[in-house]
């Protein structure tokens, strides 16, 4: 026997309908490309999709047709992120970062319509637009007056947002149709072979909309003030986008401007209690923060750092508490799960348990949220227990999880169950926090046994003179693999190898220890804003460690 509830499709498009009514007048602050900051809100946030809405009708954009954004966070682009999928067509969101030659892939890939960008990327639109072979029209996101040259984009295919936005209706009536639509693409950074898309739909946004508001998970509502400062075209900014409208929160865009200054200078203006970012921007928070003793971020009333992307090391929760006064937090999850799947909050049976005990509990990756299912299996696909020691791959399964690559790229991931392998390695505990050992191609082997990289760095990272380490691990003839531990010192710190040798050795097992430490001014980073490990091992290609004997 059938309900008998309404079949109403969840439709991205009634989020921002909802933040209209509701919440006209909570802000949307953008720092724009130009360097201005403009204050918006939920309800001129509606009329601006609606524009978009009917800018692509006027382009003859159709349902299913890909539109391809090339943007920072700004309210131009939040405006894209429902007005693209809710008038049906497709979001696709860029990854600038990319070098340029998987840029044109992806975007040849995808087969985009339209281009819209950020006046930052005019020159890089200006090289690629030659080889974008399905692009038809470029919209530069900016007023007349900061109109860029494009070379190499015929003039009657180049628009200016403010003009063909500006001049469009702001009545548009949402359509409505199967839930399962595809709403927006958006590829992994590909750090092997080609880069490859994942298909969001409606229904799977919806869904994890809905879960990543939660209380215990990312707590977002009506008086939350978010700084998102990560980034629109990563993994649909982890969903903020459209939690903060399910809510009516206070959504702060910081565009391109991410040094700790500025980052910093936004937070007090507005009024942040919550932000969002990879821990590398919180680094360069801390950056700033060294450089100026006088100010106390207690004043800003920061509530909470999320972070996410990578683990989030100890040394950063304590000084989110001790400076602050905010709960760092961690999630963990990757674009193939729109992301979130777990997420590091505490039980109340933790709330007795001291600070430094906390910290440990925090360090984990975090607990499975209602609708992802997690297993994890050791190499013939056997489960592991949750004991908190057995460690093997992690697979997912839920209604917002890839069951597969745009185009079939890749080939079919599922297991017979239909679980998603995430590729990374990790244990997880009786009360189900999951502990990320590694990424299964970053984890040193040494002797047979394993030694987690994230541990090694997380440990290293306690250091006062680290401001950030990364350990790979390099071919030994008698071990398989040893670690070595790349490390950035702070501005104006000293240690040496030694005292970074003892300083680990009070924090993980002796067979653990780096064979040597190696200081270098910068790290590699992907462009997503993690370690690239791949570039890291490939720096030290030839570097031979003083244990291998000669
Ligand atoms: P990329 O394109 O850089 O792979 P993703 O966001 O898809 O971008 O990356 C997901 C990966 O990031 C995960 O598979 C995991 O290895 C890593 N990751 C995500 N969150 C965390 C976290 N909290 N701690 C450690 N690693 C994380």
């Amino acid at each position: 026997m059938l309900g008998l509830m309404q079949d109403r499709p969840l439709m991205i498009s009634s989020l921002i309908e909802y933040a209209a009514a509701f919440h006209p007048d909570a802000e949307v602050v953008s720092r724009l490309p130009e360097g201005h900051i403009r204050r918006s809100n939920w309800r001129e946030v509606n009329e601006r999709s609606k524009q978009v809405a009917n800018a692509l009708a006027e382009l003859g954009i159709e349902e299913g047709d890909r539109v391809a954004t090339l943007a920072w966070n700004s309210d131009r682009h939040l405006a894209l992120y429902f007005g693209v999928s809710g008038s049906g067509a497709v979001m696709h969101t860029v990854n600038p970062r990319l070098f340029g030659h998987q840029i044109s892939y992806i975007i040849n890939h995808a087969e985009d319509r339209v281009l819209f960008f950020d006046i930052t990327f005019a020159s890089l639109v200006s090289q690629l637009a030659p080889e974008l072979s399905t692009v038809r029209t470029f919209v530069a996101m900016t007023d007349r007056e900061h109109m860029p040259e494009v070379p190499g984009v015929p003039e009657d295919r180049l628009l200016c947002w403010d003009e063909f936005i500006g001049r469009q209706s702001t009545h548009y009536d949402w359509p409505e149709f199967d839930e399962l639509s595809a709403s927006s693409l958006c590829y992994t950074s590909g750090t092997t072979g080609n880069p490859k898309g994942v298909l969001y739909s409606h229904r799977s946004t919806m869904l994890h909309t809905l879960m990543a508001a939660a209380r215990d998970a990312n707590d977002v509502h009506s008086g939350s003030v978010i700084l998102l400062v990560v980034p629109m075209f990563h993994a649909n900014a982890w969903g903020t986008p459209y939690t903060a409208a399910m809510v009516g929160a206070k959504l702060v865009l910081p565009g391109p401007h991410l040094d700790g200054e500025s980052v910093y200078e936004l937070m007090k203006t507005e009024g942040v209690n919550q932000s969002q970012g990879v821990p590398t921007v919180w680094m360069m928070l801390f950056a700033y923060l060294d450089e100026h003793p006088e100010i106390d971020p207690h004043e800003l009333g920061l509530r909470v750092a999320g972070t996410g992307g990578a683990a989030l090391p100890l040394s950063m929760i304590e000084r989110f508490d001790r400076d602050f006064g905010a709960d760092a937090m961690q999630g963990w999850g990757m674009t193939e799960t729109s992301p979130l799947c777990v997420i590091g909050r505490l039980l109340p049976k933790h709330e007795r348990l001291s600070d430094a005990e906390k910290a440990q509990i925090k360090l984990k990756q975090g607990r499975g949220i209602c609708g992802v299912e997690l297993k994890i299996v050791d190499d013939e696909g056997n489960r592991l227990p949750w004991d908190g020691k057995a460690f093997g791959e992690v697979w997912v399964r839920g209604p917002w999880i890839a069951s597969g690559y745009f185009k079939g790229e890749g080939g079919d991931k599922l297991d017979a169950e239909g679980f998603f392998p995430t590729g990374d390695v990790a244990t997880i505990d009786p009360d189900g926090y999951l502990q990320l050992v590694d990424r299964a191609k970053d984890v040193i082997k040494s002797g047979g046994e394993w030694v987690s990289s994230i541990d090694l760095e997380n440990a290293a990272m306690g250091h006062p003179a680290v401001a950030e380490a990364a350990v790979i691990g390099m071919p030994h003839p008698k071990w398989q693999e040893r670690p070595l531990l790349v490390v950035v010192l702070r501005n104006g710190a000293d240690a040496t190898r030694d005292e970074l040798i003892d300083h680990l050795a009070g924090e993980v097992a002796k067979w653990w220890l780096p064979d040597d430490v190696l200081f270098v001014d910068e790290l590699p980073h992907t462009a997503t804003g993690k370690v690239s490990k791949l570039q890291l091992r490939e720096r030290f290609r030839d570097y031979q460690l003083p244990t291998v004997a000669t």
